[in-house]
């Protein structure tokens, strides 16, 4: 930034533009090496069946442990991986890492389960998407229908050519949810002829089951149309019990969130898959 202040630049930016700047240029740059340098790691976050309690699924949720600034959370560096682009090969990394780690757990004769992955829209655009899931799950031996890819709703942009990528994913077998539902822009006419199997509503509103009126029926009317359309409903960030208690009544099948378990390690995941139910999710 020195050479730019001696251009006159600085005017530019205030104080506080310069600091989010150089951070970014931090992360950009942290970013091509870290895959390199084997600094990122997932955990796990066990999804629940609200009627049997069991363990139906993890989702994989990426971690990047800096060499000099410690834990970086994936909210703070996949905007930036996101524009720089270097999204695609993170990406890559992460279905690799997590379809693998599923394989294993079923080759240990642990149950099976299905394993969610995020997937930016940059990746989903991306030419060789298709390819390069096939190749992970040729690689990996994972059988397609225990791979979920979690996408949000600013998919939604590139519809057309979105629909023929989903419906690749649905003939191999791929399940797809949408993630953060009912926080961006869904056209209603899209979600009914695009070939997705879960909606996972997101966190904001099940915050409000005990305090908003308006959540709560947003809730209701998401569930409905959910089941009117075939899919799954999966609650994200259920925290307590009367949230659980509330989603479960309303015919919320699925649902993850501290109140069960926080994302967790493979081996500890290990151990739930072991006991099959976990203690915590009984209080319900
Ligand atoms: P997301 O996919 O909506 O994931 C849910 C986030 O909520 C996770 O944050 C999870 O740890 C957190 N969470 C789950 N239950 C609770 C709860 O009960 N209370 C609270 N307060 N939080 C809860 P995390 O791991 O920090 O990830 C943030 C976002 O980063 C994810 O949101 C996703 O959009 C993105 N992300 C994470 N991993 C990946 C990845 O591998 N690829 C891509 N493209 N994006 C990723
Ligand atoms: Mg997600
Ligand atoms: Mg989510
Ligand atoms: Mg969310």
């Amino acid at each position: 930034f020195a050479k730019e202040r001696g251009r006159n630049h600085y005017q530019l930016y205030t104080p506080d533009q310069g600091k989010r700047v150089g951070k970014k240029m931090m992360l950009a740059n942290g970013l091509r090496t870290a895959l390199a340098n084997d600094e990122f790691f997932l955990q796990y976050q066990p999804q629940f069946n609200l009627e049997t309690s069991e363990i139906v699924g993890v989702e994989a949720l990426i971690r990047w442990r800096h060499p000099e600034f410690g834990l970086i959370s994936p909210a703070e560096f996949i905007p930036v991986a996101e524009e720089t682009g270097i999204i695609v090969d993170i990406g890559k990394w992460v279905l690799k890492t997590a379809c693998k780690q599923n394989k294993e757990w079923q080759e240990a004769g642990l149950p099976n389960v299905n394993m969610a992955v995020n997937v930016s829209v940059k990746q989903f655009q991306h030419r060789d998407f298709i390819k390069g899931i096939k190749k992970v799950l040729t690689e990996t031996r994972l059988d397609s229908r225990y791979l979920e890819l979690e996408m949000t709703e600013s998919i939604m942009q590139n519809s057309e050519y979105l629909h023929g990528v989903l419906s690749e994913l649905r003939e191999m077998g791929v399940k797809l949810s949408m993630d953060d539902f009912g926080t961006g822009y869904s056209s209603l006419s899209l979600l009914r002829y695009l070939p997705i199997d879960n909606l996972k509503i997101d966190k904001s509103f099940i915050d409000g089951i005990q305090v908003d009126e308006n959540a709560v029926s947003i809730i209701k009317t998401i569930i409905d149309m959910g089941m009117n359309l075939n899919m799954n409903i999966i609650a994200e960030g259920v925290e307590n019990k009367e949230q659980a208690i509330f989603l479960k009544k309303n015919n919320c099948n699925l649902a993850q969130g501290y109140l069960f378990s926080k994302p967790l390690p493979a081996g500890k995941i290990r151990r739930i898959l072991e006991g099959r139910v976990v203690g915590n999710h009984k209080v319900i």
